[in-house]
């Protein structure tokens, strides 16, 4: 990997299709596979991401919102995009870039059906979200007869897919709720097939759901946070590979007297003479303030280099002492010297949250490709 000059997110599109290769193996071979690239594809790159999805041979892709998926068709992007949570307000912008929309409940039903007629649609392809026990978003039983009549009366649309999300797929202790999850998501798909008199595509399965319900894979299965490196258990981190590496510099070195203090708030106040390095990466680059305070690290020339008191939005302030490096010298924050799993438990939250947050301040370089 080459050297940085500033902070950089490096993203590895070889680890990419390992981890697609990986996800792909785990899944019978006519079973589809969504590759989800949402918030900026987990924060990396969503055209670079969804590009190379699309060579590897992805079916589908997911986004959160309309937007998402403009930004995705203006770059070119031809595969099918189901965006999971649509809101009204964007439908005419949602059509008129091919996207498809998750239909989630009667409102939303009927509020697609009115515009997909004013903009003159016929057989808009939808899919229908049920809600089998994570109480987000999605129909119950009782609206099965509603989406099938509201279904067959307009020619606008056509119901291509129904699904179903888990909400605790990576919870061991939680496999009686899941099954009962994947039975309900059945019970209800053959309902709206029965009623609709014709077959749809079904999906329930996020990555952990691949790792641990494989009988449930239906025919389309939706990865996101596997095809960036994490499996939330460590036997499938160990097959995976980080996509995202993010590395920064030394901006500056000092050395901190015995009752001097470091950062905002002289949060961290020195016993002893220590040596600290700046680095220009910080909150606004999404280090967020609970990384502080000793709870984040980075990693310079192999050894652990703990964050001195308070992060500050532009810059963090670590301790050095004893290691060897200067002004210039590389740190990873996070990626393949050191998990984002790893980094985002020591600070109480989940490889999802911090790879999020990098925030769009922060360069991104693509290799493997
Ligand atoms: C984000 C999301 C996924 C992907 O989940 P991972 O745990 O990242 O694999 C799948 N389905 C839905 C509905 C989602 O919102």
């Amino acid at each position: 990997m080459s050297k940085v000059g500033e902070t950089t997110l490096i993203l590895d599109l070889a680890s990419l299709e390992h981890n697609y290769n990986y996800l792909r193996s785990k899944i019978k071979p006519g079973t589809k596979f969504l590759g989800v690239v949402k918030a900026f594809a987990y924060g990396s790159d969503m055209v670079t991401i969804a590009q190379k999805l699309e060579q590897s041979g992805a079916d589908y892709l997911a986004v959160a919102y309309v937007a998402e998926g403009v930004l995705l068709r203006k770059a070119g992007i031809q595969l099918p995009i189901l965006v999971l949570h649509p809101l009204a307000s964007n439908f005419d912008d949602l059509m008129a870039h091919h996207l498809e929309p998750s239909i989630y409940s009667k409102n939303i039903l009927n509020q697609f059906i009115e515009v997909a007629k004013a903009m003159k649609q016929t057989d808009y392809p939808v899919h229908i979200k049920f809600n089998t026990g994570l109480n987000r978003l999605g129909f119950s039983e009782d609206d099965v007869d509603f989406i099938a009549g509201e279904s067959k009366r307009s020619e606008c649309i056509k119901i291509v897919s129904c699904f179903s999300h888990l909400a605790a797929s990576e919870d061991k202790n939680e496999r009686d709720f899941s099954l009962d999850q994947i039975n309900t998501f059945k019970h209800l798909s053959n309902m709206l097939m029965d009623k609709l008199g014709h077959r749809l595509m079904r999906h329930m399965l996020n990555t952990s759901g691949i790792i641990n319900y494989p009988e449930a894979q239906f025919e389309m299965v939706r990865s996101g946070i596997g095809l960036y490196g994490y499996g939330n258990q460590a036997e499938v981190d160990a097959q995976l590979r980080p996509v995202a590496t993010l590395k920064t510099i030394i901006s500056q070195i000092h050395q901190i007297n015995a009752n001097e203090s470091v950062g905002y708030n002289r949060a961290y106040r020195s016993k002893r003479p220590i040596k600290s390095a700046t680095l220009p990466i910080g909150h606004a680059d999404g280090i967020g303030r609970q990384y502080g305070k000793g709870k984040g690290s980075v990693v310079i020339n192999g050894s652990k280099a703990p964050i001195l008191g308070n992060v500050c939005m532009d810059m963090i302030m670590v301790e050095v002492t004893g290691i060897d490096c200067e002004e210039g010298d590389e740190a990873t924050v996070f990626g393949t010297e050191k998990s984002a799993e790893k980094f985002a438990a020591n600070a109480g939250t989940i490889s999802y949250e911090i790879l999020t947050a990098i925030s769009q301040r922060v360069k991104r370089v693509v290799c493997g490709a």
